[in-house]
């Protein structure tokens, strides 16, 4: 039930922790990370994936285990989640993030994808094995689909409106892809969805709570639209490919 996503220059894992800390009054039932790993001398490793760590309860419980240094989560763009559960029970292997079979594409879900099952059916028919129980994983595996090949291969906020035209119900979705280095691709329907615009660094959180001791430049995204964040700026357009209408909105009260 908490949201927050970090691309700039800081590891964002500490700044996603911090986040879903100050997100913990909604509520939750497990937690979970996702960072994306990042080039090395040679660029990035052919066999590079997604570096999550996720466990069930409190958020004490996921940054126990972070600490013990079992997963690398060391990368500038990342995101974090607190999960209330919908579909599927309160356990490690349900909790968010949920990647894509090449474990490239990671997303977080606040909310309920009502038309689930029979995207599920498709998933399973052309072989995909899911792994969760969740409403949430039939995303990560369509966004994958639809980075990896077709008319929006490549492109990260094309494949997400792709996608999202296709679900029906609630839910901010945010997501991210080894192959998109230092980008954050986030959408709303019928959930909050707010984007924090920092100096060479920028957010997006299910709440203005997350981010506002690092800035309180903010922006209030419209039903059925979706912002791109890199490090220097955003892009927010409709699902339908259309101009965007948003509100930006200086956070001046104290929380
Ligand atoms: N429906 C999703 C699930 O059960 C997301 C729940 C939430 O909003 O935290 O995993």
């Amino acid at each position: 039930c908490g949201i927050v996503g970090y691309t700039g220059p800081k590891q964002a894992l500490p700044v996603v922790l911090d986040g879903l800390r100050r997100l913990e009054y909604r509520g939750y039932d497990s937690a979970g990370v996702a960072v994306l790993p990042e080039p090395g001398a040679d660029g990035l490793a052919p066999d590079a994936v997604q570096q999550t760590a996720k466990k069930a309860g409190v958020l004490a419980n996921l940054t126990a285990y972070v600490d013990t240094g079992a997963v690398s989560l060391a990368g500038r763009t990342g995101m974090g989640h607190t999960r209330w559960a919908t579909h599927g029970g309160p356990t490690d292997r349900n909790a968010h993030p949920h990647t894509d079979r090449s474990r490239r594409t990671a997303v977080i879900h606040n909310g309920i994808i009502e038309n689930f099952a029979p995207l599920r059916t498709e998933l399973e028919n052309s072989g995909i094995e899911l792994a969760s129980d969740t409403d949430t994983e039939v995303v990560a595996h369509l966004l994958g689909a639809a980075f990896d090949t077709g008319a929006t291969a490549g492109d990260l906020a094309a494949s997400m409106a792709a996608v999202c035209r296709r679900l029906e119900g609630a839910f901010t979705l945010v997501a991210t892809h080894v192959d998109a280095p230092g980008v954050i691709v986030a959408a709303r329907r019928n959930s909050p969805l707010v984007v924090g615009v920092g100096e060479g660094e920028m957010f997006v959180a299910s709440d203005v709570a997350a981010f506002i001791s690092h800035t309180r430049e903010a922006i209030e995204l419209g039903q059925d639209q979706l912002v791109v964040i890199t490090p220097d700026g955003y892009k927010i357009t409709c699902f339908s490919g259309g101009e965007a209408d948003y509100r930006t909105f200086h956070v001046d009260w104290d929380l």
